[in-house]
């Protein structure tokens, strides 16, 4: 199984990413999640993706697509795995698409999460108290919210026009929404 979960910040991917991956035995592999453990440890890595990341800036595409490339050659995602913030952009999807097909597979769908604006501001400020991210003030929320529908959002048609993609109301309690998505991607693996 080879799926992406896309929405934009704050649509709750992270949180549905680990149910989807744990449900299907394949690691939930988060660009956004690797950026900041590398961040905390200051690696080089690190320390060059937090100039993008607290700006709400996307970090450059080379240096996202070779992170993702190892992280993709590791035996655990040998069986399929569940991206979770990536691709984001157009050229992301390419290599991605390089990526996948030297393996010999082919990606399963596309999840989308969809979520009224006003909402997920509120869910980023709360997350922002919880877990203290330096990307969850105000300014930088709209600044990624921006990136988003201006570099993100074209990949949804992308998706759509190959026919694997699967457009998820993101509303309400985090375990409704676990349920559509589950009930989305059945019809996916029955077929
Ligand atoms: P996330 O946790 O997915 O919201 O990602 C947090 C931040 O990490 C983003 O705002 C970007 O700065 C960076 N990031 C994560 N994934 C990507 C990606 N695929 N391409 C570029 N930057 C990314």
């Amino acid at each position: 199984m080879r799926l992406i979960m896309m929405g934009p910040p704050g649509a709750g991917k992270g949180t549905q990413a680990k149910f989807v991956a744990e449900h299907f035995g394949i690691p939930a592999i988060s660009t956004g999640d690797i950026f900041r453990a590398n961040v905390s440890e200051g690696t080089p890595l690190g320390i060059e993706a937090k100039r993008y990341m607290d700006a709400g800036d996307y970090v450059p595409d080379e240096v996202t697509n070779l992170m993702v490339r190892n992280r993709i050659d590791e035996e655990d995602a040998e069986p399929g795995f569940l991206l979770d913030g990536y691709p984001r952009t157009l050229a992301q999807v390419e290599e991605l698409d390089g990526m996948i097909k030297f393996t010999g597979h082919s990606l399963d769908a596309v999840v989308v999460l969809t979520v009224d604006a006003d909402e997920i501001v509120e869910r980023l400020l709360q997350r922002a108290q919880v877990e203290g991210r330096a990307d969850d003030t105000e300014d930088v929320i709209r600044k990624r919210q921006e990136i988003y529908a201006e570099q993100t959002e074209p990949l949804i048609e992308v998706y759509r026009a190959r026919g694997i993609l699967i457009e998820v109301d993101g509303m309400g309690e985090v375990a409704e929404v676990t349920q559509r998505i589950f009930e989305a991607l059945d019809v996916v693996t029955q077929s």
